[in-house]
């Protein structure tokens, strides 16, 4: 997604809808988020050398569930904001701010930001997910084991999460 700056200069305001491909590989090695195609929608406004990009973003990216390990989609909405200067020198105070250069300003790098900064830290494919016996790998959402820790009497279970609380993870 680009904004062109003559017109912004001109209009001092340019509306902004469209779909832009991001590239996420890599940014959370967690969860693996690959490629994801996001609808954004905004308006640039024009104040002196500044200006300011405001809108938002929809989009479903990949995520690995952190009990079953499978990959799940996952919507999310994020607002976009971004200021921007076509000033040479910026002050130190000023490193929110993103210089630009030539005749655009490319949008891609706050796109990805505003998606990056709400991928979830922890993933969950389902709130109910059983995920992977510990014991023999098995994933409890498909199917269930005969391992020996399904058989813990309920009382016991409780008891067990008071010794070790962090079990429950
Ligand atoms: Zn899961
Ligand atoms: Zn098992």
């Amino acid at each position: 997604m680009k904004i062109n700056i003559h017109e912004l200069n001109k209009k001092s305001e340019v509306t902004f809808k469209g779909e832009q491909r991001v590239s996420l590989k890599g940014i959370n090695p967690v969860h693996d988020v690959l490629d994801c195609m996001a609808f954004v929608e905004g308006v640039a406004t024009k104040s002196g050398n500044r200006y300011l990009v405001k809108g938002h973003v929809i989009t479903t990216v990949l995520l690995l569930c952190d009990r079953c390990l499978e990959e799940y989609k996952h919507a999310l909405q994020a607002d976009l904001y971004k200021e921007y200067s076509s000033e040479e020198f910026l002050d130190d105070e000023d490193e929110d701010i993103v210089q630009v250069t030539g005749s655009e300003i490319d949008l891609e790098d706050a796109i990805t930001e505003a998606i990056y900064l709400n991928v979830p830290m922890k993933g969950l494919h389902d709130d109910n997910c059983k995920g992977i016996c510990k014991t023999c790998g098995q994933n409890l959402n498909k199917q269930s084991c005969n391992c020996e820790k399904n058989d813990i009497d309920p009382r016991l279970e409780s008891l067990k999460n008071i010794f070790h609380p962090q079990s429950e993870e």
